[in-house]
């Protein structure tokens, strides 16, 4: 059985108390949550404190993104290393706004993805398409290019620690989320994608997420479809009765 999963990426919101009450409130409400691993994407500078506040608690932790060398003369950057040791579980990779606003490569993500498994540590790869792609009816296309891109390059076994979150770009942050059935027949399309190349039973195991505008009134829907393993949430994840909600959902 795939692990389900309901992940909160907190993007660039929240001063560092503020993110420590978010988390501390996510914890206290977490303990209503069942069959669903709940995992929080802080700001790289809230690791710390937000790590000792999930202490004891079943909540796991990701970084928001991590850098393409181990370490190094790579000013402004935090290695997979530093992640590591501060008690990430979880790392986000490839989210679009990284891919829109920094570059971030197909390419350059074969490498972050490496140094993360080569440190226990689970890539979340997104992909998704943008509203031009979308209309030009080339969704299927750009995604399982990303899909093969990247995740191609892995073996089986790595394949066992990766997750995958679909997320069209036109539904991030903008209200309009995809219907269940748009998102439901690409992650059936990614899922089909990963048995080409790797089999059935790996893909079969692989946790597909589903993040653009979820929120508790949507997240029941959408965790319904066969291929939706739960969500990456962007705003309601940061408000903590709405992510523990969303989470409930299932
Ligand atoms: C995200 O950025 O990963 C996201 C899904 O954002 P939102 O839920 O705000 O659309």
């Amino acid at each position: 059985m795939r692990k389900k999963i309901v992940a909160g990426n907190w993007k660039m919101n929240t001063t560092v108390p503020q993110g420590v009450e978010l988390a501390k409130e996510v914890v206290a409400l977490s303990k209503d949550v069942k069959d669903c691993l709940l995992v929080v994407a802080p700001p790289f500078t809230h690791l710390a404190p937000v790590a000792e506040a999930l202490k004891g608690s079943k909540v796991a932790l990701a970084a928001q993104n991590c850098a393409d060398h181990t370490s190094g003369a790579y000013t402004g950057e935090v290695a997979v290393d530093m992640i590591d040791s501060i008690g990430c579980t979880y790392c986000i990779l490839g989210h679009s706004e990284r891919r829109q606003y920094y570059g971030e490569t197909d390419e350059k993500l074969v490498v972050k993805v490496k140094l993360a498994l080569e440190k226990n540590i689970k890539p979340i790869l997104c992909v998704g398409e943008n509203l031009e792609e979308r209309e030009a009816g080339k969704h299927f296309d750009v995604v399982t290019s990303q899909i093969k891109n990247v995740l191609y390059t892995l073996t089986a076994e790595e394949m066992k620690n990766i997750v995958v979150a679909y997320e069209p770009v036109w539904a991030i942050g903008t209200g309009k989320t995809a219907t269940a059935e748009q998102a439901q027949e690409i992650h059936a399309a990614i899922r089909k994608c990963l048995a080409d190349k790797f089999g059935a039973q790996v893909a079969e195991d692989t946790t597909i997420l589903y993040g653009g505008s979820c929120k508790p009134s949507n997240a029941k829907e959408l965790f319904a479809q066969k291929d939706i393993d739960g969500g990456l949430i962007g705003g309601a994840a940061l408000k903590a009765a709405d992510f523990i909600a969303i989470a409930q959902s299932y």
